[in-house]
């Protein structure tokens, strides 16, 4: 049920490639293959007149990761042992043999600059893992960090090299939510990849994109090449590769047209009453840049997670005070008196400083709150840019990652010395709220205490379930074992939410479950008053909600919450749904 519907991942005799849907709808077009890993790119062969050019981009890409090193150097400060390995990666950029193998790549076997650099790098950094001495060969991790930010500072390839239109298919082995980012805007038809999962961040934003995804395909690199015609069927977690006139019509029907119901997005009301007259309260999670006529939407909602860390994209290293402030204010003055609830940045210590290997696991390493407590500086710039965007509308910091009470302590600290110094300097300000994500188990267990200290928590129960179930979000092997219904997840959700009933504060549920027709009647059922989801699930769960009656989905929730796996949980309410409100059911086709 996590899974938009399930498959097992292989392929069928009749060439039908089998894997996970992850965001429902039809797509046919062109695969286009986009290949590396922190940043993607495409392999392609250039014309011996475009060498020239080529030679170019890649000069001012080596310029561009020069000066990205020096800095975010700076912005990590020295004694911290970072900026030791930054020198290395700017001695590695002046290396002229690599410099030089890397342009020959380019100009006598015409590969486009991101292959060349990717091939090049990767046979130093083979030589380097061959090395006896320790030190010697633990160089070939500094080596694949310039080569990541060398194709990084190309621009991944996407952009300037082939034209993804709306007509294209994204094959990948991963796909990284800020190279979906980047092709958005182009509109790709579909998306097929090995690995990922329903609460992966690329398919959170695959669904709010209204782009149909499938997962779990393994080996599709090798199965589908550039250019091939590819149907992807986001209802049932299929690809087809040259798809016969026969599947397309069968596929493209009125029938399948009328299922996208998921990218329209007109809108009810914010506050939507259960059968029995209980309101529950709708906001918006919001990770894109969109349109304005889109982000109107916001006036009447607000938002219940702003994930702040997708400035990081569109910046080499930390957003500056003032192009948050700027982001912030833009929202903020959006959603006018509604309130707006913006996460300090939750990301790893690899992606702020743009290096891979720093953790052995970056999921239970230093990141969100852990971070920021090791760069003060930063998380200041940012609860001043919160508190500036804050005058004259409802702010809240969310913190993520919070594990312990001292972690919020340290952030309201913070804001508590940030208002007093921009009082100092007389710049207009407003008071933010501030509240704890639960997502860490631990923090179930002290939700109180944090309630007592905030004013409000927010529950992400994509990395909670990732974290009480130790099953990671983004792998597909473990879709399985990544259970939103397991027992233990609810009755900690139960935990949470009768903690704010006890201290009459907001508890809002801003994970995916949030914005799932199956899972919302259960939410209400165990107390949840606030949801917050992707904009084109609110139309969904709007139709939702009066179908339900609190008292019914209170009593099923109970049921439930007693039951000892998450598979009978799901037998049970898919049985209850069907008997008092079927045409929920069907809302979560
Ligand atoms: C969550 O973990 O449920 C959440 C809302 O945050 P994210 O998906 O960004 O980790
Ligand atoms: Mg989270």
């Amino acid at each position: 049920m996590d899974s938009v519907s399930k498959g097992m991942a292989s392929e069928r005799s009749d060439g039908v490639l089998l894997g996970r849907s992850v965001s429902r709808g039809f797509g046919v077009g062109s695969a286009i293959c986009l290949y590396g890993d922190k940043r993607q790119y495409l392999k392609h062969r250039i014309s011996a007149s475009d060498s020239e050019s080529e030679l170019g981009r890649f000069a001012h890409a080596r310029q561009l990761a020069a000066e990205q090193l020096k800095e975010i150097a700076g912005q990590t400060g020295a004694g911290d042992g970072q900026t030791g390995i930054f020198e290395t990666h700017l001695l590695f950029l002046e290396d002229t043999s690599l410099i030089r193998r890397i342009e020959s790549g380019i100009v006598e076997q015409l590969m486009n600059a991101e292959w060349a650099v990717d091939s090049v790098i990767e046979a130093y950094a083979a030589k380097y893992r061959a090395l006896t001495n320790r030190h010697l060969r633990e160089k070939y991790v500094d080596l694949e960090d310039v080569g990541e930010r060398l194709i990084s500072t190309l621009g991944g390839g996407v952009k300037r090299n082939v034209r993804i239109t709306d007509d294209s298919v994204i094959i990948a082995s991963t796909l990284n939510p800020s190279t979906l980012m980047e092709i958005a805007a182009h509109h790709p038809a579909g998306i097929v990849t090995e690995h990922g999962g329903w609460t992966s961040h690329t398919f959170i934003l695959a669904r709010e994109l209204g782009i149909p995804a499938v997962t779990g395909v393994y080996g599709v690199l090798r199965k589908v090449g550039n250019g091939e015609r590819v149907a992807v069927d986001g209802y049932r977690g299929e690809v087809v590769i040259e798809p016969s006139a026969g599947v397309l019509a069968k596929v493209e029907g009125p029938d399948t047209k009328e299922k996208q119901r998921r990218v329209e997005h007109d809108l009810s009301m914010p506050v939507v009453e259960t059968s029995d007259g209980i309101g529950i309260r709708l906001r918006i999670n919001l990770d894109l840049s969109r349109p304005e006529s889109e982000l109107t939407a916001i006036g009447e909602y607000g938002v219940g997670l702003y994930r702040s860390e997708y400035l990081f994209q569109r910046h080499s290293g930390y957003p500056s005070e003032e192009e948050q402030y700027k982001r912030y204010r833009e929202i903020t003055e959006l959603a006018g008196k509604s309130r707006v609830r913006i996460r300090t940045f939750d990301i790893s210590i690899s992606e702020a400083t743009g290096r891979r290997n720093v953790e052995k696991n970056p999921a239970l390493g230093v990141r969100g709150i852990r971070l920021s407590m090791r760069n003060p500086g930063q998380f200041r710039s940012q609860v001043r840019a919160l508190l500036r965007a804050a005058d004259g509308h409802p702010v809240d910091a969310v913190i993520p990652m919070v594990a312990d009470i001292t972690e919020l302590r340290y952030a309201d600290e913070i804001i508590a010395e940030e208002k007093a110094c921009l009082e100092r300097e007389s710049v207009p300000f407003g008071e933010i709220g501030v509240g704890a994500m639960i997502e860490v188990p631990s923090a179930v267990f002290i939700a109180s205490e944090l309630l007592d200290l905030g004013n409000f928590v927010s529950v992400g129960t994509n990395d909670l379930v990732q974290y009480m179930l130790a099953a990671d979000r983004d792998n597909d092997a473990v879709a399985e074992n990544f259970r939103s219904l397991h027992p233990s997840v609810l009755r900690a959700l139960r935990l949470v939410l009768e903690a704010g009933k006890r201290r009459q504060k907001t508890v809002s549920i801003c994970g995916e479950m949030a914005g799932s027709a199956l899972y919302v009647p259960l939410l209400i059922g165990l107390g949840a008053r606030e949801l917050s989801m992707n904009l084109g699930s609110i139309k969904r769960i709007s139709e939702v909600i009066p179908l339900v009656s609190f008292k019914e989905a209170e009593e099923i929730s109970r049921t439930v919450a007693e039951l000892p796996t998450a598979i009978e949980i799901e037998e049970v309410l898919r049985r209850e749904y069907s008997l008092r409100w079927p045409d929920i059911l069907k809302l979560n086709l």
